[in-house]
């Protein structure tokens, strides 16, 4: 399986505070994969992305990334190997509203030292936001910002450190259809620079021809029989 980005087996997950049952038996995503994950709001997609990032820990089975199986290194280790290694491109963004564009994107190398903020990496932050079309609003607090204006600070935060695994949660979700394009370009095209791996959560189904494959959500639910 020396192939494999992503490798689940027997994996089983609930929240603390609520009957959710998450169960997946198996799951395989091959390195420089596109795969789309599609599925009925609530049903578990954003869950399944936190685990392979190693936010969210199984409480039987394994995830493996990269090789590395993930559900077994420390809080720290885990931290830094999401830092690193995966672009999280987060469902409700998670940027910092009181720093601007370019301080948010560089945020993940202010924190951790597992990722060194050079010269080069600032151009290429700045290179990116431009390309988004954000160039002329660098310093602008991203709390008033506009919904499609953070999705894209938001992606350009998950692709500068080049991962080998972009997971995106309904990244075009904020956009207009004439920006949607443009940016699902972008990251088309930064994942297939990088040879990265891409696993997007998406409800337009009209994007769904740009990936390899797709995964119906509901396959994963409880009483598939696999
Ligand atoms: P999706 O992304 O497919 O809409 P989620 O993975 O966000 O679904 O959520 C799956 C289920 O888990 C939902 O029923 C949701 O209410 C529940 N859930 C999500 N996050 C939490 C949490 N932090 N604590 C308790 N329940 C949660
Ligand atoms: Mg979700």
């Amino acid at each position: 399986m020396g192939d494999s980005m992503i490798e689940i087996r027997a994996l089983e997950f609930t929240y603390p505070d609520s009957d959710f049952f998450l169960r997946i038996p198996s799951f395989q995503i091959d390195k420089q994969e596109k795969v789309a994950v599609i599925g009925p709001s609530g049903s578990g997609k954003t869950t399944l992305l936190n685990l392979v990032a190693g936010i969210l820990v199984p409480e039987h089975g394994t995830v493996r990334c990269g090789g590395s199986d993930i559900s077994a290194l420390g809080d720290a280790a885990r931290r830094d190997f999401r830092i690193t290694r995966i672009g999280f491109v987060f469902q409700d963004f998670e940027l910092l509203d009181y720093l601007g564009m370019l301080d948010n994107v560089l945020h993940p190398y202010r924190i951790s030292k597992a990722l060194k903020l050079t010269r080069e990496v600032r151009e290429r932050a700045g290179d990116l936001l431009q390309q988004m079309g954000l160039g002329d609003k660098l310093t602008h607090g991203v709390g008033r910002l506009s919904q499609g204006e953070k999705q894209r600070v938001a992606i350009c935060r998950a692709l500068l450190p080049s991962p080998q695994l972009v997971l995106a949660d309904e990244a075009t979700g904020n956009l207009d259809p004439r920006n949607k394009g443009h940016i699902l370009d972008l990251l088309f095209e930064a994942v297939q620079a990088h040879g990265s791996t891409l696993l997007a959560v998406t409800h337009d189904h009209e994007l769904l021809p740009r990936f390899d494959r797709t995964i119906d959500f509901n396959d994963f639910l409880g009483g598939t029989g696999s």
